[in-house]
């Protein structure tokens, strides 16, 4: 049986959507559309503190105007805290999580070198902060009063076939550590949601930044642990503004709509990055 190709488009309304994000989210459209498949859009609205009602209404304006198409209805992570809830269980009933009480200050008072953690800006965990393996877990509480973090197997050398970079590996315990699953603001990480959604959506493929190709190497491992097939990965190269700064939300200037109201068009910006 052949699978249909699903893809989807997962953006956090945390600001306006900016050129960075246009190109992405077209090459997932036209990958989608050129191997006859589907594209789901979620909005990844679980940082209650910075995402807002608001970006979620630009940011469906400003897909539609762009002329990206989806299958409704949208899904939204923050109704499905259930679902992330249960795989948390999973990974806690084969105890490959431990609660972790160190502050981001612990962590950064106990490495001896500046570490590389770019993306999600985090260092590697200091391995001697892990409780010893096999240790008995303390149970899971509703609501989660406490961080869980994954325990990665150090030293084992991951590789995936990227669709654009091709092969990337990465070695568990060195270019990334333990990493969160749950916030003690009882909310997922990011990581996990988006594997419990990326499975539960039967996506096929992701299709996203670049910037999130490290973040690839912990959701294959949660893929793993939970006993779930991982989809294929295409990471797009990232748009870098005229000084060579990588696109954020707080680049206003190139924000999709700021410049549609300077009158251009969807067709002119598809033309510029070609
Ligand atoms: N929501 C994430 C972001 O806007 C992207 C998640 C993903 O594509 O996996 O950065």
């Amino acid at each position: 049986m052949t699978l249909t190709y699903r893809g989807r488009l997962a953006p956090s309304p945390t600001g306006l959507l900016h050129l960075g994000h246009a190109r992405t989210f077209w090459i997932a459209q036209e990958r989608a559309r050129t191997a006859g498949g589907q594209l789901a859009l979620r909005n990844d609205d679980l940082d209650v503190a910075r995402c807002r009602p608001e970006f979620v209404t630009a940011m469906l304006e400003d897909l539609r105007w762009l002329g990206l198409r989806w299958v409704e209805p949208m899904i939204t992570q923050s109704a499905r805290l259930p679902l992330y809830r249960a795989a948390l269980a999973r990974l806690h009933a084969t105890g490959c999580i431990y609660p972790c009480t160190r502050s981001r200050r612990d962590v950064l008072a106990a490495l001896s070198a500046p570490q590389d953690g770019e993306e999600t800006n985090e260092p590697v965990y200091p391995p001697q902060f892990r409780p010893p393996a096999g240790a008995p877990l303390s149970p899971l509480t509703e609501p989660v009063a406490i961080n869980w973090r994954f325990r990665v197997p150090d030293g084992e050398k991951l590789v995936f076939l990227d669709g654009h970079a091709g092969k990337q590996q990465a070695m568990a315990g060195r270019e990334f550590g333990d990493f969160l699953v749950w916030r003690k603001d009882d909310m997922p990480s990011y990581q996990l949601a988006c594997v419990v959604d990326d499975a539960a959506m039967d996506i096929t493929e992701v299709v996203r930044g670049a910037d999130l190709i490290k973040s690839t190497f912990r959701q294959l491992l949660l893929y793993r642990a939970l006993g779930l097939a991982a989809p294929a990965y295409y990471h797009c190269p990232l748009v870098i503004d005229d000084q060579g700064v990588r696109l954020a939300k707080r680049h206003d200037a190139l924000a999709l709509r700021t410049l549609r109201t300077q009158g251009r068009t969807p067709e002119q910006l598809r033309a510029e990055w070609r």
